[in-house]
């Protein structure tokens, strides 16, 4: 008589690969990315306080980042329509008024990141902050949704102070005209500061003057040294999330974190190595581009 673990190892060989590959849970960055995109309800994810001066306040798939200071707040996007109502409800429910809010700035000109922009500001006061190209592809955008007026116009190198925080604005095109870089955002743990960047969006989408583009901005975001945090503008990067986990797989690793362990979201190394990534695969792009363009 064959013993159990013959048995047991019989069936296990008879199973179709694909049965044991369910067995492995989806990472969230794919759930709240593909699976559950357009589960509205679903998306509409708790708050969450990542920094002693940083808070998670948007949906599962799009990041909405609000960072308080002694002088004022700043949130970072906007998400859209249906969640803009359920995003100023988070905020408040992180304890922030939002008439506290003095500026919004913008990663870029997709509806996903705009879209509450002009509800916030109207509920805040908020000025509004964008890079001139990206202020142009909103205000096309101005049929078919709701967007706030032009307001403030930044450029490359320029900067921001605010509360003890002093940013850098990087133009950093490809994935729109006028994608947004924010360098020296300063967020702290249990006081001890970090040195974090909010990247406005990576990549291209199709074209080979873009592509082209990519690969400066990646080489520029490359030159930023001593980046410690990456607030990543999607909760996802890539098809299976950010090196290490996306946001919400840092959120659920920060929230059992025991005390004195290391914070999940500050991971320099991870950092570079999704930069080089990008510079591979902008240069990859241009590649294709070229063939493409000969065809
Ligand atoms: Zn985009």
């Amino acid at each position: 008589m064959r013993s159990l673990i013959q048995v047991f190892a019989f069936v296990v060989a008879c199973l179709p690969a694909a049965a044991i590959a369910q067995t492995a849970p989806e990472p969230l960055s794919k759930t709240y990315r593909v699976t559950r995109a357009n589960d509205v309800e679903f998306q509409k994810i708790e708050p969450f306080k990542v920094f002693d001066n940083l808070f998670y306040v948007g949906p599962g798939y799009v990041s909405v980042w609000l960072l308080t200071t002694p002088e004022g707040n700043i949130l970072f996007d906007s998400a859209q329509e249906p969640y803009v109502d359920w995003v100023i409800g988070n905020i408040k429910k992180v304890g922030v008024d939002p008439k506290s809010i003095k500026y919004i700035i913008l990663s870029h000109g997709h509806v996903d990141h705009f879209g509450g922009a002009a509800k916030i500001q109207e509920a805040s006061g908020a000025r509004v902050v964008a890079v001139a190209e990206d202020w142009k592809m909103i205000e096309e955008a101005g049929s078919r949704s709701r967007v706030p007026k032009r307001d403030m116009v930044v450029k490359e190198g320029d900067t921001l102070s605010l509360g003890g925080q002093t940013f850098k604005f990087h133009q950093t095109p490809g994935h729109t005209p006028g994608v947004l870089t924010t360098e020296g955002i300063t967020v702290y743990d249990n006081g001890k500061p970090y040195k974090a960047i909010l990247w406005g969006g990576g990549g291209y989408r199709g074209g080979l003057a873009e592509a082209e583009q990519s690969v400066k901005s990646a080489d520029k975001i490359a030159q930023i040294q001593g980046v410690q945090v990456n607030l990543q503008i999607h909760s996802w990067a890539g098809d299976d999330g950010y090196p290490g986990g996306g946001v919400l797989e840092r959120g659920v690793m920060l929230k059992s974190r025991k005390g004195g362990a290391p914070h999940p979201f500050v991971d320099p190394d991870n950092f570079t190595k999704f930069v080089k990534q990008a510079q591979e695969n902008a240069a990859k792009a241009v590649q294709e581009e070229k063939q493409k363009s000969k065809q």
